[in-house]
């Protein structure tokens, strides 16, 4: 993995920085940042030209389409696109539902996966698991007319909490409707493939895999895409333009990747999903971490979780918590500048969610006031022991 290196406290003493802001940003891999490096001398135009550059360029990207493919479980109904992000991903399906189409979502999710839905019900947050497969089969009981996507998070960016995704996919499949997952926070630390989670659609970011930024996937059933209007029109997307204007668009993942493609970074994207596919565990080694931090603060009196499940419930390595008494925003300063920490504050594109674990956890700390914003430290590969001990350090 890449690493910054030593950072200088305010101090002047020196530091190996603690990232615990992988959650929103990972870090890049080194054999992902070696693929990238190779590739540059060869930098040429992706299906657009002739000769040796171009033949390369067009070749490793659809090399990199077929690999993430292949690691996805790709059905034969099944296509892969990529996309800027995940939030451009459930953007684009958004654009390519039929007309008709409920989205099923719970008040729990992400932004990018609450926003860009334009016929939704919203289903409350529920408290377990359990509830949320019991909620979800009861809103499709009773809707049974026109298309309906139900769309969820496989894991919270807030909570990290797992999400039963493939016992939701089984309830959608059974009332006919379809499931896209927002694989944003799971891809990281576990695979999160179509055929694993038996979803329609998965949607993650590479710059949350290791990956750097500016690319991302949306990979599930081709039907719907491939009659949608194109989400970018323009080059790539059209395949003829006739003189009197009119278009017949292309057909297959071109018809929505408009414009010349990020060919480094669905290389990229490529190189880390296999890596991590082939190495395991470092991520295995996430589930201590979460125990530790949880524990150490539980032991805090002015620390308290956020969390929405049962504590017992299964979680990746996020863990966000509100600092009573302290201002947020002071607090990471501080945690940045005297102690090399990096964590998120605020409230995690995730408001109604986060206000409402705020407002709870203010609550069983007897607190009279939550605070306006949570704090969240996550990890992954390159995380340590010692990192989640110094920010236990520096809160206590
Ligand atoms: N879903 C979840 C669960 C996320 O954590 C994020 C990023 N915070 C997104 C979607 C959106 O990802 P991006 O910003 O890369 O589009």
């Amino acid at each position: 993995m890449l690493s910054p290196g030593e950072i200088k406290l305010r101090d002047g003493r020196s530091v190996d920085f603690a990232n615990l802001d992988i959650a929103a940003t990972a870090p890049c891999l080194r054999v992902v940042a070696d693929a990238v490096a190779d590739l540059l001398p060869y930098y040429g135009s992706v299906h657009r030209g002739a000769g040796a550059l171009s033949e390369r360029c067009t070749r490793e990207y659809e090399q990199a389409r077929e690999t993430v493919a292949d690691l996805l479980g790709r059905g034969p109904d099944d296509t892969v696109i990529f996309t800027r992000n995940t939030t451009d991903a459930f953007n684009l399906l958004a654009r390519a539902l039929p007309e008709d189409t409920t989205v099923i979502t719970f008040d729990t999710e992400h932004h990018a996966n609450l926003l860009p839905w334009s016929n939704t019900v919203r289903l409350a947050a529920p408290r377990s698991p359990e509830e949320a497969i019991e909620a979800l089969e009861i809103s499709l009981y009773r809707r049974q007319t026109g298309n309906v996507l139900v769309s969820v998070t496989a894991a919270s960016n807030v909570t990290g909490e797992v999400w039963p995704v493939a016992r939701l996919t089984e309830v959608a499949h059974r009332f006919g409707a379809r499931i896209a997952v927002d694989a944003a926070q799971l891809a990281p630390h576990a695979p999160a493939s179509l055929a694993g989670l038996g979803a329609d659609y998965v949607a993650f970011s590479g710059h949350k895999l290791y990956a750097p930024f500016g690319a991302g996937v949306l990979a599930g059933r081709a039907d719907w895409l491939d009659a949608a209007e194109p989400y970018l029109a323009g080059g790539g997307a059209s395949a003829h333009v006739a003189d009197d204007g009119a278009v017949r668009w292309a057909t297959g993942p071109a018809r929505h990747e408009g414009g010349t493609p990020n060919l480094l970074g669905a290389v990229a994207i490529a190189t880390a999903l296999r890596a991590l596919v082939r190495d395991a565990a470092p991520r295995a080694r996430e589930a201590g971490l979460v125990r530790r931090l949880r524990a150490g603060l539980a032991s805090l009196p002015h620390v308290e979780e956020l969390r929405l499940f049962p504590a017992d419930a299964e979680r990746v390595g996020i863990v966000s918590f509100a600092v009573l008494g302290a201002d947020p925003g002071d607090l990471a300063v501080t945690l940045g500048r005297d102690h090399g920490i990096g964590v998120r504050t605020g409230l995690f594109c995730a408001h109604p969610l986060t206000r409402r674990l705020l407002a709870e956890a203010a609550d069983r700390a007897g607190a009279t006031e939550a605070p306006g914003q949570a704090v969240r430290a996550s990890f992954g590969i390159g995380t340590t022991e010692a990192h989640i001990d110094r920010l236990l350090a520096a809160l206590q």
